[in-house]
């Protein structure tokens, strides 16, 4: 129990940074229905993960695809076919993540509510148990992947707690669990380095689960959500720009792609941050190489990490918000829109004491959507889209994600674009300090997005080159 003392005396002052919104529009009534079946909540987040799963397969066979495409075809992202499929793949992962994170908060709580008998707290919290994922498989170890920052600061939680229930049993329930969790833990994180093929897992996959009916279920909601992003990207481009300009508009100037960008411009960004220890590695090669990118941030992750997201914000890069909680905007209430866009922007403008000029819509879910774009337009920020997209988010070696970068770079008509990545994985900290050097060379130019809308829209050329 000492070394657990030691770690809660840690958590409970990386507690007091722990970001809760009072006005979150996704927060539900704490405590459980007193109806509700255990055995059905069980069963729901099993299927959930399944889902997950499946959807997961989808991806790395879209994925596999994209990189045919690519090589036979390069051009722009929207043409290649396949590419909307990842979109919609990466959405439909999250949106189950969030939903069984928020079935298992709902457990946690009701394990911790004094108004529930102690019969009904312990059996809430045995049920956590199941909501982490065991790694019997490599499906499931890729899984664990997802799950593996979140799992870590849950198990910090539970620890937490456990120093404030009073009740004995609880106590000592809590304890085993953690204890559970903890036995759990080790075993798993050796598996995190796993190298998985691919190719040979979505083929194996296919055979065993063709007659599946959840499989085919998962597959059909996956294609149809691909359908509707295939749409909204290609919508997107339906605004003619006779000569390029930017400003806040529901329309194509108020959309940056990066396709329309001057000849050797290029910027780089970084999303879904910051990371608890990444995204200090990617700014550290950023100043080796002198070069500046652009940070989209979520808010929650901000106030998470306040001292990485200060550390970037003093080494001079530009920053730019990314929403509250990642959510698919179109799928979302306008109260909930509201609060993605427009309050974050203004929270965000307080963090960093400096108003949002850039949004990047999660998933790039949205862009031809008018009701949202006129949002971010009113709120007086440019949305950014891109032009190169590393696909970083899927588990993979660094040597891929470099390789399919450069190839997408070089197929862009004018040596020029916005190139996407995520500071919240090690495998981006290295693929993208070798983009960083190839962007050094051959007089290309790295610029921040103001220093670009600014000199486009006085028709000069931006920053000069590294
Ligand atoms: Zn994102």
């Amino acid at each position: 129990m000492k070394m657990v003392a030691l770690w809660l005396s840690g958590v409970m002052i990386a507690s007091c940074a722990q970001f809760k919104a009072p006005s979150d529009p996704y927060r539900r009534i704490s405590s459980l229905d007193a109806q509700y079946n255990p055995e059905d909540l069980q069963q729901e987040i099993r299927s959930k993960y399944q889902t997950i799963e499946f959807t997961t397969l989808s991806a790395y066979e879209a994925l596999v695809q994209f990189d045919e495409h690519l090589d036979s075809r390069p051009g722009p992202l929207d043409e290649n076919p396949h590419y909307a499929g990842l979109l919609a793949a990466r959405a439909q992962i999250e949106e189950l993540e969030h939903s069984i994170l928020d079935l298992r908060d709902q457990l946690y709580e009701a394990g911790l509510n004094a108004d529930l008998s102690i019969e009904e707290r312990l059996k809430n919290i045995a049920l956590l148990r199941i909501t982490i994922p065991g790694a019997k498989s490599d499906l499931d170890a890729l899984l664990f992947q997802h799950f593996h920052e979140d799992f870590i600061s849950f198990t910090k939680r539970v620890l937490l707690d456990l120093g404030k229930v009073e009740d004995e049993a609880v106590k000592k329930s809590l304890e085993a669990l953690y204890a559970e969790l903890n036995a759990q833990f080790g075993p798993l994180q050796e598996r995190k380095s796993l190298q998985l093929d691919w190719r040979v897992l979505t083929a194996k996959a296919r055979q065993n689960l063709k007659e599946n009916p959840d499989w085919v279920l998962a597959r059909r909601n996956y294609q149809h959500l691909a359908h509707e992003m295939r749409a909204d990207l290609v919508g997107s481009k339906q605004h003619k720009q006779s000569a390029p300009r930017f400003f806040p508009s529901a329309e194509r100037a108020g959309n940056i792609v990066g396709t329309e960008f001057p000849a050797k411009v290029w910027s780089l960004t970084f999303d879904d941050g910051p990371g608890a220890t990444t995204s200090k590695k990617v700014l550290a090669n950023l100043e080796v190489h002198g070069l500046k990118a652009t940070f989209f941030q979520l808010i929650s992750k901000a106030k998470e990490h306040a001292s990485v997201a200060k550390a970037i914000r003093e080494a001079g890069m530009e920053l730019a918000s990314h929403s509250y909680t990642h959510r698919q905007t179109p799928k979302l209430s306008l109260e909930q829109r509201q609060w993605e866009i427009e309050t974050a922007a203004t929270d965000l403008a307080d963090i960093h004491q400096r108003p949002m000029k850039f949004y990047r819509l999660p998933y790039g879910a949205g862009v031809s959507n008018g009701d949202i774009r006129t949002r971010i337009a009113k709120a007086n920020m440019i949305h950014v889209f891109w032009s190169v997209d590393t696909l970083d988010w899927m588990a993979q070696a660094p040597s891929e994600i470099v390789e399919r970068t450069l190839k997408q770079m070089k197929a862009s008509r004018h040596d020029a674009g916005v190139i996407l990545f995520h500071d919240i994985h090690e495998r981006t900290v290295i693929a993208s300090e070798e983009v960083m050097r190839y962007l050094k060379q051959d007089s290309r130019r790295v610029c921040t997005l103001e220093e670009i809308v600014s000199a486009v829209n006085r028709g000069s050329s931006p920053c000069p080159a590294n």
